[in-house]
Formats: structure tokens, sequence, C-alpha cells
């Protein structure tokens, strides 16, 4: 048998997408793996030039005569560091090829930075070229000749022999002609050098590090045993808000620091806040650096570059930090860890989380995941022993949670009150507008909603095999009901099947109709919204959370986009106005989101030491999310949630996979996705797999674009991909219209 390898000639970006198949000679064939930087032949003169492999495979795609063969395996020491790291890119995103069914193109975009185009920012500095003492000597000839600038400057220079050009002319005020003199006489020299952008000045930030308590400490001695065992090992921070989860990242990296290894820290983009980034440059002043999607491309990749040349250590930013290409990295650790930001959005579909994994894998990193509501996939890989899980449960600055109460909207319904606030909530606004302190009223309202329910008995319309809400539609002129993951229809009930009440209905409700309520029903008070109308412009986020921050309104009304991250201490008062609406949306991951949704509510109510109150408004008063949410007991929730996930075989449960089909024609979505099936039917060796679908997503048409999925489950991951390969191997090419696919690996957003 040969063995063959696709390579890469050149990783800047055009040519990415374009490999070459070459042979491996019988004496390089142990040498060879997927990542290396090898030699080939190439062009007409067959000169060498370096190559990455990016494939092994037994079979070529190219008669076999033609193919040449790799000359040899440049070693890490005849490579530059440079080198070995884009091979090791290379390497993660053919793993993320597999994994995740994206082209070699799309993924090698995720994870390689490519080369910098331009040059830095052109500094200047002063060097002082005499000695300490020489310096000294010139120093009393200036005095004494009474050249005051000349003295002025050297003093400095005795101080620090380099110095910025600027701060010498600027704020020494040392005229150019004193430089240009002393530059003669060889006292002095300027350098000229090329200084990366650094995105944020923190200088002289300071934040005083703590002593951290025996059960912070503990986590910290842990995860350096493991890194110092060589165990790749992955920790779990179970730890409500403020507990002290971010001192023990600062510790963790400042132990990896001495180690000469770097760190990357994951933090959601939402979450990036200025308090929380002061923190890490107070600790690591200019060896930490931060990419955030403010940062324009050639900034991002000027902290690569710093990065690559190891000029810092630790690098903060959201999903995309993973690629920061340090050569060697000790730890890599994702705050807030259940966000589902983490996932990628368009192809290839990762998780920043697995993708950790593996990288940590490549570099024998530890890895450390916190959250005060850490995702069911995590929670239950920590309890299976897979991860290493710590709690938190006390905070060292004291202050207790806020207390919780639901309000029942059926019971309120039943007495009369047909407004969007309960009584309970409108009662204690205004008590709190009374007392001038603040409201936070949350319309909880995730995509799109739109499940019907019975306003007075809460009974919700589900697909009767996979136990999602059915959402409601429009067809053709008639409304039905339809399940977004297998397509099952009923048409619209008029009563409620459960208790035979006419309140049955979906939800419409937004931020603007509350808005409009409240200032009828308060005149008074000042209120704020924000929605993504309101936050449309550039600046408007920034601009509304800073004036409710300086007290100028009483009220805000928003959507999910207040609730995370942001202190508020006169804030007393939060109101969950529908806590139903993301239980509902549509797939299996909505008890979840409204879990960790109501949590981080709750967490904006009484931060300044005051008491804080949470109001729930539900139709569900006896909903487990809606439950164990009011009594902060993520323990509760969860064991609840694993349950349901096994019984319906969902994620962590069993894997999952969406094949998604996209095209103009809905005849030519259908059709695709019916040879998708029976490809999958027809193949035997995959003997637990079960299929679903095809169905139309929760939004059937975007821009004219129709929208599908099948869903397939497997207990194994590896049957998924095998799914994947053998499609994409039997699908016939497509007969007239136009369908794309991609593919979702256990999906947490909603199709
Ligand atoms: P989390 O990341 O879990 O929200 P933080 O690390 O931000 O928690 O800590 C919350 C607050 O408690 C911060 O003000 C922090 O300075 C303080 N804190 C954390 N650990 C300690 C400690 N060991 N001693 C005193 N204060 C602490
Ligand atoms: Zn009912
Ligand atoms: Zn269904």
């Amino acid at each position: 048998m040969q063995l063959f390898a696709q390579v890469i000639i050149d990783i800047s970006h055009q040519r990415i997408d374009h490999p070459f198949t070459y042979r491996i000679p019988e004496t390089l064939r142990e040498k060879v793996r997927i990542g290396d930087v090898v030699q080939v032949p190439f062009g007409k003169g067959n000169s060498l030039r370096r190559a990455y492999v990016l494939h092994i495979t037994d079979n070529a795609d190219v008669s076999s005569d033609k193919i040449k063969e790799i000359h040899s395996v440049l070693s890490v020491r005849e490579s530059d560091t440079a080198s070995v790291v884009t091979g090791r890119q290379i390497a993660l995103a053919a793993w993320m090829q597999e994994q995740y069914g994206s082209t070699m193109a799309s993924a090698l975009k995720c994870v390689v930075t490519g080369e910098r185009r331009g040059k830095g920012k052109e500094e200047k500095e002063i060097v002082l070229l005499l000695s300490e003492e020489e310096a000294k000597e010139a120093l009393s000839l200036y005095e004494k000749k009474h050249q005051v600038a000349r003295a002025r400057l050297i003093r400095e220079l005795i101080e620090a022999p380099r110095q910025p050009y600027s701060i010498i002319t600027s704020k020494l005020h040392i005229p150019p002609a004193t430089l240009r003199a002393l530059k003669e006489q060889g006292v002095i020299e300027v350098r000229s050098f090329s200084r990366l952008r650094d995105p944020v000045s923190f200088t002289g930030a300071s934040y005083a590090l703590k002593t951290l308590s025996a059960a912070q400490q503990s986590i910290v001695d842990h995860v350096i045993a493991d890194f110092d065992a060589g165990i790749s090992s992955t920790s779990l921070i179970h730890g409500i808000t403020g507990s002290g989860k971010t001192e023990v990242y600062i510790s963790i990296i400042g132990k990896i620091v001495e180690r000469k290894k770097s760190a990357i820290m994951l933090i959601p983009e939402i979450a990036l806040t200025y308090q929380t980034l002061l923190r890490f440059y107070a600790r690591f002043g200019n060896r930490v650096s931060v990419v955030n999607s403010s940062l324009s491309e050639a900034e991002k990749r000027d902290q690569f570059e710093r990065a690559l040349k190891r000029e810092i250590d630790v690098i903060i930013g959201p999903r995309s930090a993973l690629f920061t290409p340090f050569p060697n990295i000790g730890a890599i650790l994702i705050d807030e860890e259940h966000e589902t930001s983490y996932k990628n959005e368009q192809m290839p579909k990762y998780h920043a989380r697995e993708v950790t994994m593996q990288l940590a894998k490549m570099h024998g990193a530890v890895v450390v995941l916190g959250s005060a509501t850490p995702s069911v996939t995590s929670f239950d890989r920590a309890r299976s022993g897979e991860y290493k899980l710590y709690t938190l449960q006390e905070r060292p600055t004291g202050g207790s949670l806020a207390k919780v109460r639901i309000a029942d909207m059926r019971r309120e319904l039943q007495d009369g009150n047909r407004a969007i606030l309960s009584r309970a909530l409108s009662e204690r606004i205004a008590d709190r507008l009374a007392k001038k302190e603040q409201v936070m009223l949350f319309l909880n309202r995730r995509g799109y909603a739109a499940f019907v329910s019975c306003r007075e008995c809460g009974y919700v319309a589900k697909c009767p095999h996979c136990e999602v809400a059915l959402s409601h539609h429009r067809k053709k002129g008639k409304d039905v009901l339809r399940c977004h993951y297998c397509g099952y229809e009923t048409a619209m009930m008029k009563i409620c099947p459960d208790c035979g009440s006419k309140y049955i209905a979906g939800f419409r409700a937004g931020t603007e109709q509350i808005e409009t309520f409240l200032r009828e029903a308060y005149p008074s008070a000042k209120i704020l919204r924000m929605d993504a109308d309101t936050t449309a412009k550039k600046g408007e986020y920034e601009r509304i959370l800073s004036s409710f921050a300086a007290e100028e309104a009483d009220i805000l009304v928003g959507t999910q986009m207040i609730v995370k991250g942001h202190d508020f201490p006169k804030v007393t008062l939060v109101g969950v106005l529908l806590a139903d609406l993301s239980l509902y949306a549509g797939d299996y991951t909505g008890a979840e989101k409204t879990f960790d949704l109501l949590t981080q509510a709750a967490g904006r109510a009484g931060r300044g030491g005051q008491e804080g109150e949470v109001i729930i408004q539900t139709y569900q008063p006896e909903n487990y999310a809606i439950v164990h949410a009011a009594e902060q007991d993520y323990e509760g929730f969860y064991e609840e949630e694993i349950e349901y996930r096994r019984l319906l075989l969902y994620p962590p449960a069993s894997h999952m996979l969406s094949v998604q089909f996209f095209s103009r024609s809905e005849d030519a979505c259908l059709t695709r996705a019916g040879e998708v099936r029976q490809i999958l039917e027809e193949e035997k060796t995959f003997s637990d797999l079960i299929l679903i679908g095809p169905a139309a997503a929760g939004i059937v048409k975007i821009k004219d674009t129709y929208r599908y999925a099948l869903y397939l489950k497997d207990a194994k991951y590896d049957t998924l991909v095998q799914c994947r390969k053998l499609i994409e191997e039997k699908l016939p090419p497509a007969s007239g219209k136009e369908v794309l696919m991609q593919y979702d690996f256990d999906p947490v957003y909603a199709f």
C-alpha cells in the first residue's frame, strides 16, 4: 500500500484552499504526521518549498505517475517557531474539519492567523551611549557650564538609559537642537523601532490581589499539581457570581507564567468589562493583551504577533482568542463556560470548549472551566469523573443572594388582572420609585418564541414525539402548530385541551409595548429601553448602560442584553416579565437557557449592599427550571434536566447532528433532505442511529431562502462523523436547484 500526503505549500490566505498531493516515500513513513513541516519539490524547476501536511491518506486523487515525493521532514530545530506554530494550527484545523464537517479552507481561516502585513507603529527612543561613570562626569561638566537642558537629559538617562523620544521632547522639553548636538558628540543615539500596538493602555492599573481563601487556594494547588505532573486535566469550578472565580483564574495563570508557559483566558465578549480587564492588567502588566471585536484586523494580528514572539504571556478574549499562536500553552481557562456564544454559528460550527480540549491535549495544557450555572454537558462530565469538580459557595466580600418570588400569572387572570404586570410586581415598582431606588425589567425573549399556551391553566402545546414546544405558523391561510425537530403538525386549537379555556394563544410581547405600558402606569418615572432596535446605532448600548448607571433613569426595560455582566448598585428590584418565553423556543436547550437567564437576572438585584428582590412572572410556576431558579438550586435543576435529556436522547445523554439544508426552492430542500435520509437508512452499520425529520426550521424562510434540517442521534460522536462522511461520499451532485448544506454537531442554537 502506498501512502500519500495532502499538503499546502503556501499559507498566505488565498492559497489555503488548494492542497497538493505528494507521495510519502518508504523512508519517511514513520515520520510524517499531520501538521508537520515538510519540504517538497514544487513547480517546473522542482525547487524545494516548505509545506504543511494537512491529511494523510492511502488513496491519491491524482494519477499516481504524476505524483511527486516529499523530500524531507523539517525537524523543529530546522524550522523556526512560526512554522511549528503554523503546523500545529493546521493540525487543529484538520481536526476541526473532521469533527465539524466544514471545508478545509473555512477551518483554516478560523485557526490560522496568517502573516502580518504592514508594520506596527514607528516609534523612536533615545539611548544613552556612555557608561554610568562617563555619564556622571558629563553631567558635572554640563552643570558647571550651566547647560541646563543637557544636564536635565543626562540626569534622566542615568536613571533609565533608554527613554521614549516623545517623553524626552514633550515632558522634559529638551529642544531638538540639544539632541542633535549630543548625538554628534556620541553621547546619545536616537533609535527607531516598530512597536506592536497594545490595544488597551492600563498604565498604572492598580488592583490589590487578595489572599486566597482555603477553598480558592485548594483549587489553584490541585490544578497546578496536575500541570506539574504532566496531566492535561479539565477542572470545572462551580461558583456563584462573586465567589472569587476570577481571583482563582489569575492565580493559576500566574503560576503557569512562572513556569514559562502561556495562558489563554476566554471570557464572553459581553463580560469583557473594564473592571475585569483591569484586574488582569494590574497583575500581568504589559505581558497580557486582549482581543475583542472592537479591534481592527491589523490590531488583532499585532496581538497574535506579540504572542508568537512571546512578548506577552496571557491573552484574554472571546472564542477566537483560542487561536492565539502561542508556541507553548500551559493553561486554557473559560469563564462563563455555559455561554452559547462559545459556539460558532458559521461553518465550522465548532464549540470553543471542545476545541479547547483538543488544543490542550496538543500542548499538554490544563483546562479550567468556570460558571455559576455550568452547562448541563460540562456538569454531566464532571459528575462522571471526566472533569474535576470544585465548588465555591461563599462570597468573600459577603452579601447575600437576592430573595426570589414567583408571580403566578394564571392567578392574575383568574382574579381579573389582564395587565402585563402582576400585582406583586407593580406594587413593588411603585415602592422602589418612591424610595428613589432603581428597577430593571427584563423581557425574556430569545430568538423567536411562537409557542402556544393557555393563560388559564398553563398548558403548552408540545410535540408528542420530541417534548419540545410546537410553534405557531400560518400555512395556506390556516393556523398550524409544528415541531422543529420532526415536522409533526397539528391544527391550531381554539380551546385549551386541558381545561377548556378560550384563553389559548401565542405570546407576542415586545419591549416597546412594555415601555408604553409603563409610561402610562408610572407617568413620572424616567424609563430607558434597551433592545435590538434601540441599540442598532453604534455606541447606543454603552450610552444606555452608562445613563442608567448614572441614575438618570428609574427603570431599565430590556431583553437579555441587560441581564449579563453589569452591576448597578442602586437596583433593588428585578422583574422577569415572561419567564416562559425562553422555555419554549422549540429546542431541547430551553430549560437550561431559562435557568441560566433567571439566575443571572436574580444576580442583578441587590449588588450594592441593600437587599435585592426578584419577581419572576410565569404561567408555569411549577416548571422545574423556574422552581429551581427561584430557589437558586443548580444541582436540583441539573438532576431533573439530565433525566429529560436521557429520556429523549438529547445531548449530553446522546450526541446529535443537525444536517441543514438551505435553498431558494422549498422542494429542492426537501428532495435533498430525502436523499440524505435514504443514504443513511440504507446503511446498516449504524444500528443505533436515530433519524428524525426533515423538518422546517423555526424560521422557515429568511431572505427568500428556505431552511430545513434533518436530525441524527447516536450515543457515539464518531458515528455521526461517519454519517457525515457517508453523506459526502454518496450524495449525488444536486440536479437542478442549488441546495447549500451545513452540519451542526451538538447544536445549542435553535435552528
Ligand atoms: P467571580 O469571578 O466568581 O464573580 P471575583 O473573583 O470577581 O468572583 O470576586 C468577587 C469579589 O470578591 C471581587 O471584588 C474580589 O476582589 C473579591 N475577592 C475574591 N476573592 C477574595 C479573597 N480571597 N479575599 C477577599 N476578597 C476576595
Ligand atoms: Zn388550559
Ligand atoms: Zn417532534
